[in-house]
């Protein structure tokens, strides 16, 4: 039977960096995380995959901040937080008005049903009493 082990599949792009291993007892390809301090906001780095409960691997990945960046990223953060709010509550309105549209558009109609439905019981109403009268 041909039973030849699977080439291990390297077919990363030649300019990737090869994932690191961190330092545990037995190393594990480190995890990309991203920081968000005032230093290095939006800054990707590789540390352990256990988080906290495993090694202290670090390394950046992304390069130094430049200055500029560090002003403007956490004042776009802010900005962008805020208007996420923003949208999270336009939508929430919009659902709450097309609720309501949705309810008065029913209402609507089944009053028009109703009324239809009266109609057709006084025509017959009327016919039975005009036939009543015929048969006195
Ligand atoms: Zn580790």
């Amino acid at each position: 039977m041909n039973s030849s082990p699977s080439s291990s599949s390297s077919s990363s792009s030649a300019n990737a960096k090869p994932v690191p291993l961190c330092s545990c007892d037995s190393p594990m390809p480190a995890s990309l995380k991203t920081s968000w301090t005032s230093d290095n906001p939006g800054r990707r780095f590789y540390g352990c995959i256990l988080g906290r409960s495993g090694c202290t691997f670090f390394d950046w990945y992304d390069p130094p901040m430049c200055a500029r960046a560090k002003v403007l990223i956490p004042g776009l953060l802010r900005k962008i937080n805020g208007l996420e709010k923003q949208v999270e509550e336009m939508q929430q309105e919009m659902q709450r008005k097309m609720q309501k549209e949705m309810r008065k558009e029913i209402q609507r109609e089944m009053e028009m049903e109703l009324e239809l439905e009266l109609e057709k019981q006084k025509e017959k109403l009327m016919e039975m009493h005009s036939e009543m009268l015929r048969k006195m």
